[in-house]
């Protein structure tokens, strides 16, 4: 993959909206940077009795519109400047589907398929202990991202409820149900991603039955992406992939089984009947659904022409450069942006908060129902800004979400 600076990424964007939006050069100022970030040491104690020191991070981005809101990634090519990008894209997302919240993003430097359950308990306790002040219910909550999951959310909670003295189950999402978390939370991300796509295939008559599709990635967003592409709609799935490579079949793939292939040899590659590929070729398959999930600039300059999809749902956060966003636009692919497609996390995330404060649980119809609402206004507000505006999806979504966080800063007497 290519080495882009993702946070420079993310800034491009933003000059990009400020200059259609011709947006008051003082907001432009203020958006272009996090407001605060945090850097920890994190010392660890590991099984072996060593002590690690492991790097942490917490960028709070913007809060104009609420209490900032968003994962925690730990991997071991986490960056600063990822943690700023994917912070200013929490922005964005919470503004462009009207949630009250503004955007952070949290990350440790970490390889966690190297590490023991008790190494990764003790080191996300100790990722709390040094962030917890700046963190809470109605300040900053954390939610899970790569290679962090439900289990690790809940230490995260406990930790912090201990510090609190009280349960505070509010402090974080993507808990597992037994304490605090919310039905439809686990496929939440893919399914808001599908109920964009579905409005998509409308806008440009694809018929979603008779659809073929390939995931890059086979985590929380590309596992349920393949399951729901099937399940709700009677796609296709040709392809899918993960850091170890890909597998493609004609005749389909059943994403149940290659989930559970996965799970007894830690690869999708080597999944009877098919044949391998890999994810640079998994790109440019000729299909009418191509869905990255998982990680950022994997559309570049150089593969977008070779791009041979009709749509490409960005559940994976930054997967396409600037300058392949342009080269798509011209041929006509019709890209559903990330912090658009992938926005259903953080809204199930958000009715997850909603839950905790009221003590009251919806039940799974209710929170599909009031997510698909929220994603289909969400895309039509950036169709029509997109024909309004004559810019592609990416940047109308940007001027949707901008427009936004602009107004609440203004108001606010920032500016
Ligand atoms: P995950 O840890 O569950 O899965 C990540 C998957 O990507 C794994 O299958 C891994 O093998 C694969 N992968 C990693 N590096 C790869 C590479 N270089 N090439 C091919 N495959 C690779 O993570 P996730 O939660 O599914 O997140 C995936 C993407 O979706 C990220 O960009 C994340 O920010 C975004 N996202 C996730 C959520 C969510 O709720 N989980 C919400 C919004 C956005």
């Amino acid at each position: 993959m290519a080495k882009l600076n993702p946070f420079e990424v993310a800034q491009r964007q933003l000059d990009e909206c400020a200059k259609i939006l011709k947006l008051d050069s003082n907001v432009h100022g203020i958006l272009r940077v996090p407001m605060r970030e945090l850097h920890v040491s994190l010392p660890i104690r590991m099984d072996d009795g060593s002590v690690k020191v492991f790097q942490g991070f917490r960028v709070q981005y913007n809060d104009a519109r609420g209490p900032t809101k968003g994962g925690i990634r730990f991997h071991p090519d986490e960056t600063i400047d990822t943690v700023r990008a994917l912070a200013a894209w929490m922005t964005w997302k919470c503004a462009l589907l009207d949630l009250p919240l503004g955007g952070a993003k949290g990350g440790v430097i970490c390889n966690p398929k190297q590490m023991s359950q008790g190494e990764l308990e003790r080191l996300s306790r100790a990722y709390i202990q040094s962030v917890w002040r700046f963190i809470g219910p109605d300040k900053d909550i954390p939610a899970p991202d790569v290679y962090t999951n439900p289990q690790i959310m809940a230490w995260m909670m406990d930790e912090y409820s201990k510090i609190a003295g009280k349960n505070q189950f509010g402090v974080i999402t993507g808990k597992p149900l037994g304490v605090g978390g919310s039905v439809g939370r686990g496929d939440a991300t893919a399914r808001g991603g599908w109920y964009v796509i579905r409005e998509v295939a409308k806008e440009c008559g694809i018929d979603l039955k008779k659809a073929t599709v390939a995931v890059q990635g086979y985590g929380n967003a590309g596992y349920y992406a393949a399951h729901l592409a099937k399940s709700l709609f009677g796609c296709k799935i040709v392809a899918v992939s993960d850091t170890k490579g890909g597998i493609f079949s004609k005749e389909g793939l059943d994403p149940e089984a290659v989930r559970e292939h996965k799970a007894k040899t830690g690869s999708v590659v080597n999944f009877p009947n098919t044949k391998p590929i890999s994810n640079e070729k998994l790109l440019e398959l000729e299909v009418d659904i191509l869905i990255p999930a998982a990680l950022e600039n994997v559309i570049t300059a150089k593969n977008a022409p070779n791009i041979k999809a009709k749509i490409v749902a960005e559940l994976a956060n930054g997967p396409t450069t600037p300058e392949a966003d342009g080269i798509l636009y011209k041929n006509g692919v019709h890209v559903a942006p990330d912090f658009l497609c992938n926005a259903g996390g953080v809204t199930v995330s958000y009715f997850e908060m909603v839950q905790n404060f009221y003590m009251y649980y919806w039940d799974e119809k209710e929170i599909h129902e009031r997510l698909d609402k929220k994603m289909t206004v969400a895309y039509h507000s950036v169709l029509n800004t997109s024909k309004e505006y004559n810019v592609n999806m990416r940047q109308a979504a940007y001027a949707v979400a901008v427009k936004r966080v602009a107004e609440a800063m203004k108001i606010r007497g920032w500016i």
